[in-house]
């Protein structure tokens, strides 16, 4: 059969990112075959609501015409051109200042990379510049957060405080270093807002001391935690760790990656919150997943340190792909439909499904439920009483997740035993209350 071939095709030879490669060999993959809205088809013909949006990505959702054209119209025209040289093409202009004039204050400047993984680790090697440019080149330490997920590059895979993403690599990240998360359902101080902000300050500001203020160059954050369970920190939170930083001249990144294009309701989401970071990364809804980009957001003064300390030398730091002009063209069809009413819908569709989940708490398995606009999660526990997680592995989180998908729902399952949502933003109403009806069949099933 056409699946069962391309599944034994599969083991020998497609290497699947983040996963044990034995227990895929055992299971094997899903094939998807088309999509359209909210909906994707598998190979057998099955269809599913895709709760989580590819990989928290596909903003717009599935099989848009338009993106498609834009896409081919550029392909037709001029399917490369090197952003090297001085050169350039009208796409990545017109969309780094697209973006430019949307972005929270003076993020003025745009750097385009092929994904999220890439954007980060080029604000690394961006801030070294900058510090050296200012003549510090003893600030050379990273701070970021417990539970946090900045990508998997060499150098961001430290930014990255999930476990998976450092057992068995043995890479040395003894620049990087990380706080405490504000995760408010498992925090030592409780769950009250401004207890988790003093807590957190508290813990930047003794990291800070412990390194040596002098020496510290960046402290990066989500402003919703998303990988490491969609941890939403309290109102606040973001604006009170921005401050912070601006006042012990230590720069501030906004990962955006997943926050960002509408996913929280607004553009992006430190907009909400009020800040202006000095770097802000972001991917995923730049593209819609429909072709890979992520772009670096620079603040004015960064761009000008770094501009200043160069002179006439070239900045090396580039990528064939910089500013791809098909990427370009998309990400700008894709804006249009953002601003047409997609995130509008988002806005309607997210405030549902956090109504619809939060009615999943009277079930027995559900110890919590968080999140803002379409982005949300359910954490489930053995016991609601103490909060008793589920046990910490890869299969309790297999199994639901494979329950989902009989029933017609792609979740993401994390082996802490939490379910992720981050559906299309143009999910209608009724697709919205099916993903809470498939999800609290999914938990009877589980019990
Ligand atoms: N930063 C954050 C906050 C992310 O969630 C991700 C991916 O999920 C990345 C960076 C890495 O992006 P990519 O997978 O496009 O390399």
């Amino acid at each position: 059969m056409y699946a069962n071939s391309l599944i034994e095709l599969d083991r020998a030879h497609l290497i699947h990112p983040v996963a044990s490669y034995r227990s895929h060999e055992k299971h094997g993959v899903r094939v998807l075959a088309s999509a359209k809205g909210a909906t994707v088809t598998d190979a057998s013909g099955k269809q599913l609501i895709d709760g989580f949006a590819g990989l928290w990505c596909v903003n717009a959702g599935y099989g848009h015409e338009s993106i498609v054209e834009a896409a081919a119209r550029q392909m037709r025209e001029l399917p490369y051109a090197t952003a090297y040289f001085g050169l350039g093409s009208e796409p990545a202009i017109r969309l780094a200042s697209e973006l430019a004039d949307r972005a929270p204050g003076d993020l003025n400047h745009v750097y385009f990379t092929l994904g999220g993984s890439d954007a980060v680790d080029s604000t690394i090697r961006f801030i070294r510049y900058y510090w050296n440019a200012r003549g510090r080149p003893e600030r050379d330490q990273f701070i970021s957060v417990e539970q946090g997920y900045h990508g998997s590059s060499t150098a961001g895979a430290g930014l990255t405080a999930l476990p998976a993403f450092h057992a068995g690599f043995g890479l040395p990240f003894d620049w990087q270093h990380k706080i405490p998360s504000h995760y408010a359902y498992r925090n030592p101080v409780g769950e009250d807002p401004q207890a988790i902000i003093e807590a957190s300050l508290a813990a930047l500001k003794s990291k800070v001391e412990a390194i040596g203020p002098e020496l510290v160059a960046a402290f990066y954050v989500e402003p919703i935690q998303g990988s490491g369970g969609v941890l939403v920190p309290p109102k606040g939170w973001v604006k009170a760790m921005r401050e912070f930083c601006r006042a012990h001249d230590i720069l501030f990144v906004a990962d955006e990656v997943i926050t960002g294009f509408g996913r929280t309701g607004p553009l992006f989401a430190c907009s909400e919150e009020e800040v202006v970071p000095d770097f802000m990364t972001t991917a995923k809804g730049l593209t819609s997943g429909y072709v890979p980009m992520g772009a670096v957001f620079m603040a004015d003064h960064v761009y000008e340190t770094i501009a200043e300390g160069a002179g006439t030398t070239a900045i090396g730091h580039g990528y064939t792909y910089s500013a791809h002009p098909v990427s370009a063209a998309v990400g700008l069809e894709v804006l249009k439909l953002y601003e047409n009413g997609l995130f509008d819908n988002g806005v309607k569709a997210g405030a549902r499904l956090m109504q619809g989940l939060q009615s999943l708490r009277d079930h027995p398995l559900v110890g919590d439920v968080r999140g803002r606009g379409m982005l949300a999660a359910v954490e489930l526990v053995v016991d609601k009483s103490n909060k008793t997680p589920l046990p910490a592995s890869a299969e309790p989180a297999r199994r639901i997740f494979d329950r989902a998908w009989e029933n017609g729902l792609v979740i993401r399952a994390f082996g802490n035993g939490v379910l992720g949502y981050a559906p299309p933003l143009c999910c209608t109403e009724t697709e919205i209350d099916a993903i809470v009806e498939r999800t609290r069949i999914t938990l009877d099933e589980t019990l």
